[in-house]
């Protein structure tokens, strides 16, 4: 691993190796995009190259190794989603009282930490900004330079006000990284006193030429639909799980096809049986209803004359003939249903069932 596998935003990549070779990283930086467009990635990767022990220099600017000490433990923290489970795991094994004042955090190296929302209200909280508080101001242990890593910007108030507590006088040997959507949830002081570096998404070309390199056992088809399915997020794209969609949208398309085109449920039984309780049905569901619900849009696009901006390309034969049966009244009150279904879900209603009577209930509307 290196800078060289940080897909797309090339000039901001430049920009903050160059700052790295000059020795002036900024002690807060909003590091600002849409979702999947490598925030995290780069804030890790950065973390590394600030704190590697063999300093390589690849292109007359600083890299990281990947396999020092240090580079080995932040990337630890690579998978943040498994990280922050296991997070919510531990917290939830401790005791009521106890559980109350732990919050939530992923350190995989003493001196890199990363804040993540807090559960339930997913907002970062005051306790949280007070753990950089107490630790930024001891020079690092094993590192060079500290780094905290706030992966959202949703900060509570008194949390942001701490904040900008520690932002006013920053030791000059740590650097905090504010990962942003949307900078301007953030305090305007905030702002002021960090820089700011925006990155942007890739387009599908892109995706889909990295994907060529990175994932040559995919048909020139397959990488297109993934390209289409991850939305400019190149990290999402390279994990996509490909069998686990298509497996999914084969079941939305015999509910689809159930509720507008077929008056024997044979094949809809067979399908909505495999949707269990239990963790693993609650994904395989949640799965399934965001495919519907891709799907859904798909036929609106179709529908509109903006056959271009399908998603589900592999299958555009498919969707001409489901769009016959399906206007655009049809396909708002199927979205209608699917959100019925959603919140019946977090209820813990039987899965299978209710399925089976989102496709009946849609067959009544079928024009
Ligand atoms: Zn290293």
């Amino acid at each position: 691993m290196s800078f060289s596998d940080f897909r797309g935003n090339a000039d901001a990549v430049h920009r903050f190796r160059d700052m790295l070779g000059r020795g002036r990283m900024p002690q807060s930086i909003i590091l600002a995009g849409p979702a999947g467009c490598g925030k995290y990635t780069l804030s890790l990767m950065l973390a590394k190259a600030m704190n590697c022990l063999t300093s390589p220099i690849t292109d007359g600017l600083p890299d990281f190794c990947g396999h020092c000490a240090n580079c080995v433990r932040i990337a630890q923290s690579e998978d943040l989603e498994s990280r922050f489970s296991e997070a919510v795991e531990a917290r939830e094994n401790l005791r009521e009282t106890d559980k109350k004042e732990t919050r939530l955090f992923v350190q995989t190296h003493p001196d890199v930490l990363i804040i993540p929302p807090d559960p339930p209200q997913m907002m970062i909280k005051v306790d949280q900004v007070r753990r950089v508080i107490e630790t930024i101001y001891y020079r690092p242990a094993e590192a060079k330079e500290r780094v905290y890593i706030f992966t959202e910007s949703c900060f509570m108030k008194e949390a942001a006000n701490s904040l900008l507590k520690v932002l006013e006088e920053p030791p000059d040997y740590a650097s905090i990284f504010l990962l942003a959507v949307n900078p301007g949830e953030l305090l305007p002081t905030i702002r002021s006193r960090s820089i700011l570096i925006q990155l942007c998404v890739l387009s599908i070309d892109q995706i889909e030429e990295y994907l060529a390199k990175h994932r040559p056992e995919w048909s020139a088809k397959q990488r297109s639909l993934v390209a289409r399915l991850s939305e400019g997020a190149v990290g999402r794209a390279c994990g996509f799980d490909l069998a686990a969609y298509i497996s999914s949208r084969d079941h939305a398309l015999v509910i689809l096809n159930s509720a507008l085109r077929s008056s024997d449920h044979s094949e809809l039984f067979k399908a909505t049986e495999t949707y269990r309780a239990g963790a693993e049905g609650r994904e395989k569901t949640e799965k399934l209803i965001r495919t519907i619900y891709l799907i859904l849009q798909d036929l609106l696009f179709v529908n509109s004359g903006t056959p271009e901006l399908v998603r589900n390309t592999d299958i555009q034969s498919e969707l001409q003939k489901l769009v016959q049966s399906a206007d655009f009244q049809w396909v708002a009150f199927a979205a209608d249903r699917l959100a019925e279904v959603e919140r019946g879900m977090r209820r813990n209603l039987l899965r299978s069932l209710s399925l089976d009577a989102l496709a009946v209930s849609l067959e009544r509307q079928a024009v």
